[in-house]
């Protein structure tokens, strides 16, 4: 059913999660969410481990990728 499925993509975009590894951030300390800084449009999501490990990530919207 189209309706079912679009009520479960209302749920991902609902839960934050960590940008390079997927994971959930709801119950991560440490873990951090901000908007891009070169586009301002996109959240990025990172866990307190991709943080610590300096783990990259790319902006799916203007391709900018960090942390540096
Ligand atoms: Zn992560
Ligand atoms: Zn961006």
């Amino acid at each position: 059913m189209p309706g079912e499925e679009l009520q479960v993509m209302q749920d991902l975009a609902r839960e934050k999660v960590c940008i390079s590894c997927g994971r959930p951030i709801a119950n991560v300390k440490g873990s951090t969410s901000f908007k891009c800084p070169k586009c301002g449009s996109y959240e990025i999501v990172r866990c307190e481990s991709c943080r610590r490990g300096a783990v990259k990530y790319v902006c799916p919207n203007c391709g900018f990728s960090g942390p540096n």
